[in-house]
């Protein structure tokens, strides 16, 4: 219901469940911002949906009075799509109901719950499902897109957990899809992002995962160290999965002060297995260099996810991309960009892929790069317009001095790259087939604040 009297134009909205939100608001400019700052766009209303009913009042809406239309799970688009200037906000957030089946090991979950409510209401039963690495990513965006995270190599992205879905379509109708069921839909909706409608409800498959280690391993980041952590996540078993960030060591209480600032290899390790086994696996990287702070340790998968601050808005630029390897030149082109950037903080982020991600056929998804064997993100804050045209100059630079020749891309991780680099993200038939299903189902184009597949002839 609306919380303040709607315009005329948008009556339309008045028997929706959950609250309308209108410029007039008080609480107006803390529910329009997204986890970007910088991003600075005022909807006509942002709508809180709370069931399938109020999705659809929301897009006939949109439809009929020719509103853009974003949709909003848990805000982390990178390109700031899920905002809009003068159009309608469907915010999922206030549709997070998880129902777990712990017998069959699956789970109904609404697309407005975030990765660490999924993953602590999963912790009970020793279940998981494999997302990202921020806790506050809304299952809506990344189980769309792909989701590369934690777990990646033992049990594939996120979308390779995903059973059935619902789904509202421009013209209004709730389908439940699966392999059975509107198949093209299903394959779509794995990959190809919110283009083809309103996901309210994703069944998964849930993993067992009785044991786990993991946690923060900092290591001194040298052309020799960053090559080497690149060498040794490549080599090691699926049950390893890192993430690599080359970036100034943040001022945090357990780093020595003599190290802050100073260029690190700041490690996310997640093992998915045998608590003894972990020690050995894990060897190697400790042996890179003594490390500045090693927090790896057996414990609760959940912690992965600490708490975050939901205040804290940085302005960033990046650039993604895949690349076979960080071999020693690549290890050097990384620790020089680094070293001679001035950005309050810039990082290039490494990430091995291959496991059970790779098993996967590239057809049986929208996510077609199955056997890119890692994926690479460059970034750095910038402050204020000025600054970010230098730091949007440098990413580009960095991008393209590490990966000259393949635009290719994983869709959850681009930013506002053009149209080129959206076409290269979907290769092969997979554009095509994208654009057959978006032409079945949403015509018009009318959920185009994404990373857009058009509607084939
Ligand atoms: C700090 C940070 C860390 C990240 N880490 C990872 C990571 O480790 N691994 C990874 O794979 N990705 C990661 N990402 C990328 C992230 O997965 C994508 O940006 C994802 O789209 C965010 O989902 P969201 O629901 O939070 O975003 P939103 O901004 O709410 O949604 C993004 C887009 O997804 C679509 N969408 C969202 N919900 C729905 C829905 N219910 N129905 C239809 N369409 C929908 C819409 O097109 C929307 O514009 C990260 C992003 C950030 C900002």
């Amino acid at each position: 219901m609306p919380t303040t009297s709607l315009p005329p134009s948008l009556t339309s909205l008045a028997g929706v469940t959950g609250r309308v939100v209108t410029p007039g608001d008080p609480s107006y400019d803390e529910i329009r911002a997204v986890f970007y700052g910088g991003i600075d766009k005022r909807p006509s209303a942002i709508i809180r949906v709370k069931n399938v009913d109020d999705v659809r009042r929301v897009i006939e809406t949109a439809r009929r009075d020719g509103y853009e239309l974003a949709i909003r799970s848990g805000g982390h688009s990178v390109a700031g799509h899920s905002t809009t200037d003068g159009g309608l906000v469907i915010d999922l957030r206030e549709m997070s109901k998880i129902d777990i089946d712990a017998t069959t090991k699956t789970a109904w979950i609404e697309t407005g719950a975030t990765a660490v409510q999924v993953t602590q209401a999963l912790a009970p039963h020793h279940l998981v499902i494999g997302f990202g690495d921020s806790g506050s990513v809304g299952v809506g965006g990344i189980a769309l897109g792909g989701g590369i995270g934690f777990l990646v190599r033992k049990y594939g992205l996120t979308i390779d957990s995903v059973l059935a879905a619902e789904v509202v379509t421009a013209d209004g109708r709730h389908l439940v899809v699966d392999e059975s069921h509107e198949p093209d839909l299903f394959w779509a909706i794995r990959g190809g992002g919110g283009n083809f409608g309103v996901v309210t409800r994703l069944e998964f498959r849930l993993n067992s995962m009785p044991n786990f280690t993991g946690g923060i391993l900092i290591l001194p980041a040298t052309p020799e160290t960053i090559a080497g952590f690149s060498a040794a996540s490549l080599s090691a078993p699926d049950e390893l999965s890192t993430i690599g960030n080359v970036m100034p060591a943040p001022p945090l209480p357990f780093l020595p002060a003599e190290h802050h600032g100073k260029l690190v290899i700041f490690a996310f390790v997640a093992f998915a297995g045998d608590d003894g086994a972990a020690a050995r696996v894990i060897e190697p990287f400790r042996k890179l260099a003594t490390p500045l702070a090693d927090l790896v340790k057996p414990g609760p998968y959940v912690a992965m996810y600490p708490p975050e601050d939901p205040n804290y808005k940085p302005t960033a630029v990046a650039r993604t991309m895949f690349v076979d390897k960080i071999d020693i030149d690549a290890a050097r082109t990384i620790h020089d960009y680094l070293s001679k950037s001035d950005a309050t903080m810039r990082v290039a982020q490494l990430r091995a892929l291959g496991g059970a991600l790779a098993r996967v056929p590239a057809e049986a998804t929208a996510f077609a790069h199955r056997s890119k064997p890692m994926l690479v993100n460059v970034a750095a804050f910038y402050e204020g317009d000025a600054d970010r045209e230098k730091r949007s100059v440098w990413v580009k630079d960095f991008k393209h001095a590490l990966q000259p020749n393949d635009d290719s891309a994983y869709v959850g991780f681009l930013t506002d790259d053009g149209r080129e680099r959206i076409r290269a993200t979907y290769p092969g038939a997979t554009w095509g087939h994208l654009a057959r299903v978006k032409a079945t189902y949403d015509p018009t184009n009318l959920f185009r604040l994404n990373q857009n597949v058009t509607p084939a002839a």
